[in-house]
C-alpha cells in the first residue's frame, strides 16, 4: 500500500504465538509495543458502528459477558493503523456503498483481509477474556488444540494486511457473497460466528458475507453448485439455510492448511506464501450427518422458530427452502411459503 520499495522490516513476518502476545500491549500486526487505549483500533470499524447504530448494541461473549461493539478493540500501533487498517476500512466503506455488486467485484485478498481483521478481533477478545480467572467459559478456546492450530495457520495469510504478500496459487479462505431480497428483509445488520472453525458471517443491508477463513477455498469448491444456485435474491430464511450449510461444512472439515513463506531475497517486493494441505492421513471432510446438520439449521433458523421435528420430518432429506425435493432451486416469495399445507 506504499509507493516506496518495501524495506526488510516491511517484509518481516510477525509471530504473536511466540509468547502468546495477544493483549493490548503489542500491535496485532507487527508486535511493536503499544499503549492502550490510544494505540487501538475498533474490531468493527467506526463507519460500520455509525451506519448500523452499533454503538449501544450489546454483543454476548462466550463466557456470557455482555459488551458493547465499541468496547471491542485490538492493539494497533500508529503506523499500522494509518498505513494499513484505516486505508482498508476506507476502501471497504466505499465498496459497501455499491452493495452486493461492489463486494463481488472486489479482489479476493482485500475481502479476506477485511473479514479476517474483524474475525481476528473477536477471536482475540475471547482469548484474552478467557485468561481472566473469574471467567467460566462455556467452551475453553485456548484448550482447543485444533482451534489454536487453525488460528495459527489463519494468521499467516492475514499478515498481508501489513506485509506485501502474494498467495501462490491458493486462496486462504472461502468467502460467499449472498444477496437478500430487500422486500422480504428487515435486518440491516447481523453478525454471528463459530470461533472454533474460524467461520463467520456478517450482513450489511442486502449483502450477506459468509466466510470460512482457514480452508484454502475447499468449502467454496465443495459448495460450488449450491453457491451458484444461491446467486439470486434470497429470502432471509434461505440465506440462513445457506449459512447453516457452510457452518456445518466447516465443522466437518478435517484438514488445516500449512503455510510457508519463501525466504526473502534482497530487492524482493513482496513475500510469497506457499500452502500445503496434508490430506494423506485421512479424508478432507468427515462424513455428512443429517441429524447434526439439522442442529445447524435449527440454530440458524431460530428467528423463525422452525422446530426440529419439522426440519427432520424426513430424516433423509432435512427441510430446505433453497431447494425443492428434486434438488432444484426453490423460489420463495414469502415465508411461511404459501404452497405449504
Ligand atoms: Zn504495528
Amino acid at each position: 500500500m506504499t509507493d516506496s520499495a518495501p524495506s526488510a522490516a516491511d517484509l518481516t513476518l510477525y509471530d504473536p504465538f511466540d509468547g502468546m502476545r495477544f493483549g493490548l500491549e503489542a500491535c496485532f500486526l507487527c508486535g511493536t509495543p503499544t499503549t492502550p487505549p490510544q494505540d487501538t483500533v475498533p474490531v468493527f470499524a467506526d463507519w460500520l458502528m455509525d451506519r448500523y447504530q452499533l454503538r449501544e448494541r450489546p454483543i454476548k461473549l462466550l463466557d456470557m459477558r455482555i459488551v458493547t461493539y465499541p468496547e471491542l478493540r485490538i492493539a494497533c500501533c500508529a503506523r499500522c493503523r494509518t498505513r494499513h487498517v484505516e486505508p482498508l476500512e476506507a476502501h471497504l466503506e466505499a465498496i459497501s456503498r455499491q452493495g452486493v455488486r461492489g463486494f463481488r467485484e472486489l479482489d479476493e485478498q482485500t475481502l479476506f483481509l477485511w473479514l479476517g481483521k474483524m474475525f481476528y478481533g473477536i477471536l482475540v477478545t475471547e482469548l484474552i477474556n478467557q485468561q481472566d480467572p473469574l471467567a467460566v467459559p462455556q467452551y475453553p478456546l485456548a484448550e482447543n488444540a485444533q482451534m489454536l492450530r487453525r488460528f495459527q495457520a489463519f494468521f499467516q495469510p492475514l499478515q498481508a494486511l501489513r506485509v506485501p504478500m502474494e498467495y501462490d496459487d491458493f486462496v486462504p479462505g472461502s468467502v460467499f457473497i449472498l444477496e437478500t431480497d430487500s422486500a422480504q428483509d428487515d435486518m440491516e445488520f447481523e453478525y454471528d460466528d463459530d470461533l472454533s472453525t474460524l467461520t463467520f458471517s456478517i450482513k450489511l443491508d442486502e449483502t450477506v458475507l459468509v466466510a470460512c477463513l482457514v480452508d484454502n477455498g475447499i468449502i467454496g469448491r465443495a459448495m460450488g453448485r449450491v453457491y451458484q444456485q444461491a446467486r439470486r435474491p434470497l429470502h432471509p430464511v434461505q440465506a440462513a439455510e445457506f449459512k447453516a450449510r457452510i457452518y456445518y461444512a466447516a465443522y466437518l472439515l478435517n484438514v488445516v492448511p500449512d503455510y510457508f513463506a519463501r525466504p526473502v531475497k534482497p530487492h524482493d517486493q513482496e513475500v510469497v506464501l506457499d500452502s500445503l494441505i496434508d490430506d494423506v492421513t485421512g479424508s478432507i471432510f468427515n462424513p455428512w450427518d443429517n441429524s447434526a446438520y439439522a442442529q445447524s439449521l435449527l440454530e440458524m433458523w431460530k428467528r423463525w422458530q422452525i422446530p426440529l421435528s419439522d426440519i427432520l420430518a424426513d430424516p433423509a432429506l432435512p427441510l430446505s427452502y433453497l431447494h425443492d425435493a428434486n434438488g432444484q432451486p426453490r423460489h420463495l416469495e414469502r415465508y411461511p411459503a404459501t404452497d405449504e399445507e
